[in-house]
């Protein structure tokens, strides 16, 4: 690991301009990716301007009747709140089908939208990866790509984006809010939150350059049956080759987000419009201009099955 200095920010919008001001600085929660990526230096910061003492770690009701989720609020505490529990129990489901119960407990919610992806070739660097190093290939296309994209990919990256609550949230209509090095503020909806890799793969999202999350809000609940359905290799610590996260109300219709398949949380309104009709007609609507590889062609199966699994369970 290189080496780095540290500090304790003391308010937003004050780690934000730490993070301007200082060459190379990050911003540091739980860690549960970052360490990791600066072990193999992967990731290499001179300096960290850990966010953990900026009390963002409340959840409380809106005005409207949703939700505001603190920027670090561990994954364990999100999945327990009775609130998210009773309204949101798409999320509740997907934060558990995430990683282990000692990563949750450290894991932030900002963090889990942030972290990178789990390609093997991102995290070894004697390999091509434009995401980690721009302009030096991709290793997965031709290598190894079972568990990569089929949809949103380009000819420079086809990396998958690892998250699964970010897959609730995507369904559930969060908005990000943020705070900028001169102290403005913004709101983000998710569904505008991450970009597809096109030739710029290392560019993740729409963050700029030392904006801090400060929170992610829920619009007030839509009621239906909530279903996350994770298909992977294990039945825990283990990342989704598909998932399904589905909110279907009594009349069939509803909306579907797909993880594991894409750079981010993939949902349409098209493949929304068709979720009554079947999974059948909604997987070619979802997966259209997917593009797959000889290994990870299966996807699109995996898809309409795991996709008629949660349709039936929410009918029954
Ligand atoms: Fe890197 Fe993306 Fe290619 Fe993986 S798929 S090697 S992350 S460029």
């Amino acid at each position: 690991m290189k080496p780095f200095t540290y500090e304790r920010a003391t308010s937003p919008a004050q780690a934000a301009a730490a993070v301007a001001n200082e060459h190379k600085a990050k911003f540091i929660a739980g860690g549960t990716n970052l360490l990791d990526l600066m072990k193999i230096e992967v990731e290499a910061p001179e300096h960290l301007v850990d966010i953990n003492g900026l009390g963002l770690d409340t959840i409380e009701p809106t005005p409207d009747g949703g939700l505001r989720i603190g920027a670090l609020v561990r994954n364990t505490d999100l999945a327990a709140d009775n609130r998210v529990r009773r309204d949101y129990a798409l999320l509740t489901r997907a934060l558990v089908a995430g990683a282990s119960g000692q990563l949750r407990n450290k894991a932030t919610t900002a963090g889990n939208l942030l972290q990178r992806t789990r390609c093997p070739y991102f995290y070894d660097t004697h390999q091509a990866c434009n995401k980690r190093l721009p302009g030096s290939g991709c290793a997965a296309l031709g290598g190894f790509s079972r568990s990569h994209a089929i949809v949103g990919v380009s000819s420079a990256c086809i990396a998958v984006h690892p998250s699964d609550m970010a897959v609730a949230m995507r369904a559930l209509d969060a908005t990000v809010e943020t705070v900028q090095p001169n102290g403005q503020t913004r709101r983000i909806p998710l569904a505008e939150f991450y970009k597809l890799p096109g030739a710029t793969p290392h560019i993740e999202n729409v963050l700029m350059p030392a904006e801090l999350i400060t929170a992610v809000t829920l619009p007030k609940p839509v009621g239906g049956t909530h279903i996350y359905h994770k298909v992977r290799d294990r039945a825990s610590y283990a990342f989704a080759l598909v998932s399904v996260a589905a909110i279907v109300q009594k009349d069939g219709t509803g909306r579907v987000a797909l993880g594991g398949v894409a750079p981010m949380p993939w949902r349409t309104d098209a493949a929304d419009a068709k979720l009554a009709e079947g999974a059948k007609a909604v997987t070619p609507v979802l997966l259209a201009n997917a593009r797959t590889t000889p290994q990870n062609a299966m996807k699109v199966a995996l898809v309409e099955r795991t996709l008629g699994a949660v349709i039936t369970e929410a009918r029954s």
